[in-house]
């Protein structure tokens, strides 16, 4: 859908009363009212409408935004704000207005199929497996490059849940979550139509980073592809294998969960990595501020490329809510990891949490 297609959302919130001022990350991190929700919709409103041309603050504006969906949690109208404004950055990309890192992200994708520019084939060829397995695993780009271990601790995990996982060939490719955010509408339909048709060969995909879940069963059917198959997160597979974990005693120290937006507020997925971690930790700490309510790390929408320090401002202060005395920030997303650590907060993994927990049991 273009930016017209959007047309209801923008005039919502541009008429709103900056109901759910206090819910944006990015607007708590800059104390920018034009970067608040409703200062970013309406921009995206008045370009829309012609009520003014779109220039380089405006396209800016556009593009800070981690599509987080904690606005639509304090919204009556359920607005999807990151969905319309992700849409609106089209307009930034057809006007040469689009930052810089918008830009470069997109060349790296369309000529390496994926936002890093690496090889995946050879990543993935590091895990083909000895024999078959019950589960295809779909690791994601970013789990495959910044932190394999989380792969090989998910792989480790599933076979001792009796539920054996091997990363199948489709982790080659990327699900498209950065031409989305990119707001190359048309670019993103296509690669999902292609994605799609590799997925024909797996009645069961399971997807270790949210973010591609997400993508594949929510933002995929937004444009028309519906996946073939069953898409699930590992964590509603692990899940529904705890009566096969090991007796292993619990894992000792206070350990903060975080709800990552993508499994949390996008597939609905709260009770899952809650039931992993009662079973693997013996104290878990929960935010004032969870499940639908909770905070957002600052790693969507592009946000760590377009505008880096506020991105790590937002996980630096995501991090104090969650874990106030410092404790260990455990997390169902790799990106959510990856960005609290470069905030300088301790944090791990939630696979790799539950493969301490498992190696207890022997
Ligand atoms: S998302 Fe909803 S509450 Fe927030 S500014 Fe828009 S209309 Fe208002
Ligand atoms: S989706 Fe998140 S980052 Fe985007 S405007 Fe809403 S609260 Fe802010």
């Amino acid at each position: 859908m273009s930016e017209h297609g959007h047309a209801r959302a923008y005039a919502t919130c541009a008429f709103c009363p900056k109901v759910c001022r206090f819910a944006c990350p990015v607007s708590e991190a800059t104390k920018s009212e034009s970067l608040s929700t409703w200062g970013k919709m309406t921009e995206a409103f008045l370009v829309t409408e012609g009520k003014r041309p779109l220039d380089r603050d405006g396209a800016s504006a556009l593009h800070a935004c981690t599509g987080c969906m904690r606005c639509r949690t304090f919204c009556r109208h359920e607005n999807e704000v990151g969905y319309a404004l992700f849409a609106g950055r089209g307009a930034a990309l057809e006007q040469k207005l689009a930052p810089e890192p918008v830009k470069s992200t997109l060349e790296t994708f369309h000529s390496h199929h994926n936002p890093f520019g690496r090889d995946l084939g050879e990543l993935v060829a590091r895990f083909r497996p000895d024999s078959p397995a019950r589960y295809a695993l779909f690791p994601g780009c970013t789990a495959l490059l910044k932190g394999p271990g989380v792969v090989e601790d998910a792989l480790f995990v599933a076979a001792r849940l009796a539920a054996p996982m091997a990363v199948c060939k489709l982790a080659t490719r990327c699900c498209g979550y950065p031409l989305y955010a990119a707001g190359e509408g048309m670019a993103f339909a296509a690669h999902a139509r292609r994605f799609a048709q590799a997925l024909e060969g797996y009645p069961e995909l399971v997807v270790l980073d949210p973010g591609c879940a997400y993508t594949l069963l929510v933002v995929y059917p937004r444009f028309g592809v519906e996946p073939p198959g069953r898409v699930r997160t590992i964590y509603d597979v692990l899940a529904s294998h705890l009566g096969h974990a090991p007796a292993a005693p619990k894992l000792e120290g206070a350990v903060a969960y975080h709800d990552a937006c993508h499994l949390g507020r996008g597939l609905g997925q709260y009770e899952q990595p809650r039931a992993l971690l009662a079973a693997a930790a013996a104290f878990v700490l929960e935010a004032p501020d969870h499940e639908e309510e909770a905070g957002c790390a600052g790693g969507g929408g592009l946000l760590p490329r377009t505008m880096p320090q506020v991105a790590a401002d937002v996980a630096r202060g995501q991090a104090r809510e969650l874990a106030p005395q410092g404790q260990t920030i455990v997390t169902a997303c790799p990106t959510s990891r990856r960005m609290f650590e470069r905030a300088g907060k301790p944090a791990e993994d939630l696979v790799t949490l539950l493969r301490r927990w498992c190696e207890k049991g022997g």
